[in-house]
């Protein structure tokens, strides 16, 4: 299966298998292990205002296949944190916030 293949798989099922969970490890590799890892621990949200996803070194807000973290700015293309957006779009992978993102970073240094 390749990439294009894996996508139009998981846009037919809208859940994700355990055949298609190690074709994503098999095509992202790490990138697809983290991804996972985020979207199984509830770790890609959607608040109110923005998508976030939460690694273990920051928070990334991901809007249209752009995201702030430091891989994707300088970098470039595809981080783990747009292919988590992804896979959970397509799966309804997201965990719901009914908070605005925004107005969690008042009082954070
Ligand atoms: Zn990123």
């Amino acid at each position: 299966m390749d990439a294009e293949e894996f996508w139009e798989s998981l846009k037919e099922e809208r859940c994700l298998p355990p055949r298609l969970r190690s074709e994503l490890v098999r095509l992202y590799g790490e990138r697809g292990r983290k991804a996972l890892e985020a979207l199984d621990s509830g770790r890609v949200m959607q608040y109110r205002d923005f998508v976030v996803v939460a690694g273990s070194s920051g928070q990334y807000i991901v809007e249209e296949g752009f995201c702030t973290c430091h891989d994707h700015l300088f970098r470039g293309g595809l981080c783990w944190h747009l292919l988590a957006v992804q896979v959970a779009s397509l799966v309804g992978g997201f965990r719901e916030v009914g908070e605005w993102y925004q107005e969690t970073w008042t009082g954070k240094a």
